[in-house]
């Protein structure tokens, strides 16, 4: 197997259709109208998971994917890519009579990928043309506020500063995550449904957002988090020294990757074990994560951190980097223990250091667009309707707290039934 084909390898391969039934057939199909099943109810976007496992149960699988696409437009990403074990997966009974749960996330892939591409499903009402919204950005979040509106029947047109539909789900989502993704698929749904998108349109001043503000009854904003913070300590700028989110892109276009012995990531979020599950992929042979709390104050999920020590991945807790050493390119890292009594510095060699410590916020939106309260580096909306402190404007995904591409889809689907009645009564 060559080095690419290793770092797309599916952490989670496709069921045959054999493995798909017997699934099928260990779910219980608990719940009933009016009390749903607890992976339901544990699914940010609703899916009627019995529902669609029975159908794939009963060899319907355009039933089956259509159940999944009905809650949520970018089912088959979320097939891949959801924290299953937190979500639908940890809800189910079985664990409770200490079975192994159903593999939901796997069996969402067998009916969302079912004969695609499908032409996906035309609007059913005209469009309200006098009712046109914008969507600012489309990675997660502006995809299903797009698809939730045009439902609607509303007009939506979606602007982007990249040249493709996706946000992270394209540039950041590991690719040994989803292998084969599906999102051309799902986009090519929206566009089957009428949705317009403008790429290469960065809004980056303030008669950008008036002209909208202009044309348009309600804007979304689905813009998500910005680049990755920068690293401040000394020797950041040798060469070996890479930030997160330009790793993982690189690493997902198939291009040059940089070749180590030695990786060393900083941070302990979901990002920092991407990077170093895709380290591993690269054969580096020693990948260790350096973090400087204890680890139950790590972001990253439990499920994650257990996944990536089974795959060869190290942790050094309690460690805070101090410098990045080497001439002109990296050779090592300085750092201090926390918490030891004595000697506390530590030295490890490095010849790849990647910094995982999150995105910026979007806090340049302020001088952008009135109105817009935040807290910290988290826009501030009406938890039920994703409206913003200025009117016009709603928004969800990680520009409000987000984490997962599940909740920008639940989000953005709020916000979405909030803006259509907004639009109806200024319409009507
Ligand atoms: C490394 C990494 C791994 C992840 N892994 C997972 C995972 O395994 N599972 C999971 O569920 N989630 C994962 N996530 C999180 C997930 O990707 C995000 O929660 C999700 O993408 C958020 O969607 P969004 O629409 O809010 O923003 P984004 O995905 O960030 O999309 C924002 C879009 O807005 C556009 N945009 C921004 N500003 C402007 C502007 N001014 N004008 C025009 N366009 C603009 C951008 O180009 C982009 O397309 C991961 C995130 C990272 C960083």
């Amino acid at each position: 197997m060559n080095i690419l084909d290793k770092m797309h390898e599916a952490i989670q391969p496709p069921f045959d259709p054999a493995r798909a039934l017997y699934e099928a057939e260990r779910c219980l199909e608990c719940g009933q109208t009016g009390s749903p099943a607890p992976c339901t109810v544990a699914c940010p976007a609703g899916i009627d998971v019995p529902g669609f496992i029975k159908n794939i149960r009963l060899g319907h699988l355009p039933q089956a994917q259509d159940i999944v696409f009905a809650e949520n437009p970018l089912a088959g990403t979320c097939a891949r890519v959801c924290p299953t074990p937190v979500l639908c997966e940890g809800a189910c009974v079985l664990n409770h009579i200490g079975l192994r749960p159903v593999a939901v996330g796997r069996l969402q892939r067998v009916a969302a990928d079912y004969s695609f591409p499908s032409p996906g499903t035309p609007a059913q009402r005209p469009f309200l043309r006098l009712a046109e919204v914008a969507v600012i950005g489309a990675g997660p979040s502006g995809l299903a506020c797009a698809r939730a509106l045009s439902e609607q029947g509303i007009a939506v047109t979606v602007y982007d500063g990249a040249q493709s539909a996706g946000g992270l789900v394209r540039t950041a989502i590991a690719p040994y995550r989803q292998p084969e993704g599906s999102l051309e698929s799902e986009v090519r749904r929206l566009e089957a449904m009428g949705v317009r998108f403008e790429f290469n349109r960065q809004l980056t001043a303030r008669e950008d957002f008036r002209r909208l503000e202009d044309r348009y009854t309600a804007i979304f904003l689905g813009v998500g988090l910005g680049p990755d913070k920068a690293v401040t300590i000394p020797g950041h700028h040798l060469a070996g020294v890479w930030a997160a989110l330009p790793f993982i892109e690189r690493a997902k276009s198939g291009g040059w990757m940089p070749r180590a012995e030695h990786l060393v990531v900083i941070g302990a979020g979901n990002t920092a074990i991407d990077v170093a599950r895709e380290g591993i992929r690269l054969d580096i042979p020693e990948v260790t994560i350096l973090y400087r709390r204890t680890p139950d104050k790590m972001r990253a999920y439990p499920f994650e951190v257990r996944e990536a020590v089974h795959e060869g991945v190290r942790f050094q807790w309690q460690v805070e980097v101090q410098e990045i050493i080497g001439t002109w390119r990296v050779t090592g890292v300085r750092c201090r223990r926390a918490g030891i009594e004595g000697d506390a510095r530590l030295e490890l060699p490095a010849d790849l250091v990647v910094s995982a410590i999150g995105q910026q916020a979007r806090s340049e939106l302020s001088q952008l667009v009135d109105g817009l309260t935040w807290d910290g580096n988290q826009l501030i909306v009406d938890p039920a309707s994703g409206q913003t402190g200025n009117r016009q404007y709603y928004a969800a995904g990680d520009l409000i707290g987000g984490t997962t591409v599940v909740e920008a889809v639940r989000g953005a689907k709020l916000a979405a039934q909030a803006m259509a009645q907004s639009v109806r009564r200024n319409a009507g």
